[in-house]
């Protein structure tokens, strides 16, 4: 799930006062690219009973698809983690400002002031220029300024520095967590046999999981990704990718209303860091 530390509409203790309500038994934020929300969520006195686990989602170097490496149970104030992470937010930040600039040569009305104000505080992303984008009447929806302009190749997409997947998952794996490859279907692989050559490189590299359970993976995807995970001795994991009123129709612990993630992954989580 993620908070208003990256592009989640609910603040960590939000999140931590749903998912109390909601009887959820542990939780973890994987905002991009940063670990502050995370740890704020670590840090809270409301969060007992619910169990806290230190969480992030990186995105990685890797084309032509989208790689996202979720870190769960990193140590939050790791010094090496924290530093990349810096790194990462400055390109981030650079790129942000590129995007408005070519928005603007575009003929649209937008600056990094407004973009900044609906952020809520947090890093800023390409969710948020859409949400400027639909306020003013630029675009229907989110979706549709994605499609139209912010997506990868798209008129106004500029790339941000990204760390190779090797880099990303050496990193988790020095903070003391566990890297998992997030929703597999986004690196956009042809079959089965070529999406298992890349878990295999990557589990080389250090891959310690997969997210089998996903809202928008179904029962085929579901089967193929715990076969593949079974199959080379990874972990499964599940996530909601809970972004609050910044993703309508995914709900805090039970996603598109169907999703339960039973407790045991995370023993299983826990067993392979011990
Ligand atoms: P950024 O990290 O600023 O590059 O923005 C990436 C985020 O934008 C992703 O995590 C998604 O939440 C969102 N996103 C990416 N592609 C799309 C899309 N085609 N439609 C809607 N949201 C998207
Ligand atoms: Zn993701």
């Amino acid at each position: 799930m993620h908070s208003t530390a990256s592009d989640g509409s609910l603040s960590p203790s939000e999140i931590i006062e749903t998912a109390k309500n909601i009887g959820l038994r542990a939780i973890s934020i994987t905002d991009h690219d940063t670990i502050d929300g995370s740890a704020e969520a670590l840090r809270s006195p409301q969060a007992f009973p619910l169990e806290i686990l230190s969480g992030i989602e990186i995105s990685a170097d890797y084309s032509p698809g989208t790689m996202h490496i979720l870190g769960y149970m990193m140590r939050p104030d790791d010094p090496s983690l924290k530093q990349a992470l810096k790194d990462i937010q400055q390109g981030r930040a650079e790129r942000n400002l590129k995007i408005i600039e070519r928005l603007q040569q575009f003929g649209l009305n937008i600056d990094y002031k407004e973009v900044s104000e609906v952020s809520g505080g947090g890093q800023i992303g390409r969710p948020h220029i859409a949400q400027v984008l639909v306020r003013k009447g630029a675009a229907q929806n989110i979706d549709e300024a994605f499609a139209r302009l912010l997506k990868k190749g798209g008129p106004a997409y500029v790339p941000r520095y990204r760390l190779p997947p090797a880099e990303a998952m050496q990193l988790i794996l020095r903070a003391g967590g566990v890297p998992v490859l997030a929703h597999p279907f986004t690196l956009h692989t042809e079959n089965e046999a070529e999406l298992e050559g890349v878990l295999v490189n990557l589990k080389q590299a250090g891959l310690k999981g997969v997210e089998v359970y996903y809202p928008d993976h179904g029962l085929e995807k579901t089967a193929k990704y715990e076969r593949l995970a079974r199959r080379h001795g990874l972990l499964m994991t599940g996530g909601t990718d809970f972004h609050g009123a910044a993703k309508p129709g995914v709900h805090l612990g039970v996603g598109r209303g169907d999703m339960r993630i039973p407790y045991r992954l995370i023993e299983e989580i826990k067993k392979s860091r011990a």
